[in-house]
């Protein structure tokens, strides 16, 4: 193994942000020799940080900062940090420079990265008992490389989500092949232009030793292909070698079934055995994204908290559709918090007088306002649901796939699912 780069960081060193990723990076750090004194663990929020004010920080001179994919490259104190002679890094970048015979995918996208990491993870885990599924979703890197470090069995294969905010600051990261997943305006609020959101997603292919697949139904992936560094193949479920499969599919949704055409193409590229696609078709999915939360009723509740960007909620709206009659209702709850999203996308909605809107939260109003869409707006989520549970009938449809980020009620797009869940499931009880 070589441990020669971790070894090399120049201390004091400052982990800045003490999330999931910055608390796996100092567990590396510690695992790698260094010891607790010359770690400054840095956040101007967190209660477990030593230093909160940046001034503070950058007079304790840092030669190398470990920086969490939630803070901004362009933060003034880190300009200045660079400008010192201060080494940049992250947790991924730490974790990558362990990597010695493993073979890692990358998968990155606005939409669809966790479905097609846990669609590869399900492949991988068939035949590989060491195999390491994580990143962005789930499990920090420097988890995997921590085992490493203390002896463990290296996996033969790594599948790694990877958000935007990750592909900026990921040096050592070398990745065998790479999926992009779906394209679509997303994160706007920390980019100042689409082509900039874009061109971070493209640093997967300057990466990437081998192909990156991407999602021929995403016309964005196609209309920036030229950004890419590593050679493309575009597949979608119309377009690619394992059809036989889809009709097996446990996923629902079409979307899914490019998903699964993603990662079924990425099994064909690295040669997996048979059984990784029998894996991958009786994957079920992951909660609060297009989950089919029960029919209480005779009306059926689906949850897709996790949506917060509008080709999500196009997505979702289109799968929930399906199979409903012009007698039917399709409730869609929109809202929560805005981040400078296109709402305007949603106006194509208002042609189907299935759809119902309802617009809760913080947004609700500029959401109804820029999607020009009729529909009665709540204060709170709550509210929202219980209208929808008042007027929907056998064979409705409830969907919350919000649009915009559950941070104006909620922690996270979990907890809005959960608390989703749990009113539409005490109906049930009633
Ligand atoms: P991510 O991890 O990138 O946020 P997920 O796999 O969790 O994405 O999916 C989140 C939501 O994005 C889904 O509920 C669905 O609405 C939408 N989505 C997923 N895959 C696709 C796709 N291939 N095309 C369009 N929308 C998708």
């Amino acid at each position: 193994m070589n441990t020669g780069y971790l070894k090399n960081l120049k201390t004091p060193i400052v982990i800045a942000g003490l999330g999931k990723s910055g608390n796996s990076a100092i567990s590396l750090l510690l695992a790698a020799g260094f010891q607790k004194e010359q770690l400054i663990l840095f956040d101007e929020k967190s209660p477990q940080a030593k230093v909160s004010d940046p001034e503070k920080l950058l007079q304790l001179k840092p030669q190398t900062a470990v920086v969490s994919p939630g803070i901004p490259l362009s933060a003034r104190w880190l300009q200045q940090l660079k400008t010192d002679g201060c080494h940049i890094t992250s947790e991924i970048s730490l974790a990558a420079s362990l990597i010695t015979t493993e073979k890692i995918i990358g998968v990155t996208g606005s939409v669809g990265k966790s479905t097609v990491t846990s669609l590869l993870g399900a492949a991988v885990v068939s035949f590989d008992p060491h195999a390491f599924v994580g990143g962005n979703l789930g499990i920090p890197f420097s988890d995997y490389a921590v085992k490493k470090l203390q002896g463990e069995m290296p996996a033969s294969w790594i599948i790694l989500e990877l958000s935007s905010y990750q592909l900026e600051n990921c040096k050592n990261l070398q990745l065998e092949h790479s999926i992009i997943t779906f394209l679509s305006a997303n994160h706007l609020e920390r980019y100042r232009s689409l082509e900039e959101y874009y061109s971070t997603k493209f640093i997967i292919t300057d990466i990437t030793k081998g192909v990156c697949i991407m999602n021929k139904t995403s016309a964005d992936c196609e209309n920036y292909a030229n950004l890419s560094r590593s050679k493309v193949s575009f597949v979608n479920s119309n377009y690619f070698s394992k059809k036989e499969f889809l009709n097996d599919l446990t996923l629902i949704g079409s979307h899914n079934k490019d998903n699964f055409s993603l990662a079924a193409e990425m099994a064909v590229l690295c040669r997996w055995p048979v059984a990784s696609f029998a894996a991958m078709t009786a994957y079920k999915g992951l909660s609060h994204r297009l989950e089919h939360v029960g029919t209480v009723r005779g009306v059926t509740y689906v949850n897709d908290s996790k949506a917060t960007a509008m080709d999500s909620v196009l997505v979702a709206t289109k799968g929930c559709l399906e199979g409903l009659t012009s007698e039917n209702k399709l409730f869609l709850l929109l809202g929560g918090k805005d981040k400078n999203l296109p709402w305007e996308q949603l106006a194509v909605l208002a042609s189907n007088e299935i759809i119902t809107p309802v617009f809760f939260g913080q947004c609700g109003p500029l959401a109804k306002e820029k999607t020009e869409l009729s529909g009665e707006c709540f204060e709170h989520l709550g509210s929202a649901i219980q209208y929808c549970q008042r007027r929907a009938k056998g064979g409705d449809v409830v969907l919350l796939s919000p649009g915009g980020t559950s941070l104006d009620e909620f922690k996270n797009f979990e907890e809005r699912g959960d608390f989703f869940k749990t009113l539409v499931l005490s109906e049930q009880k009633n």
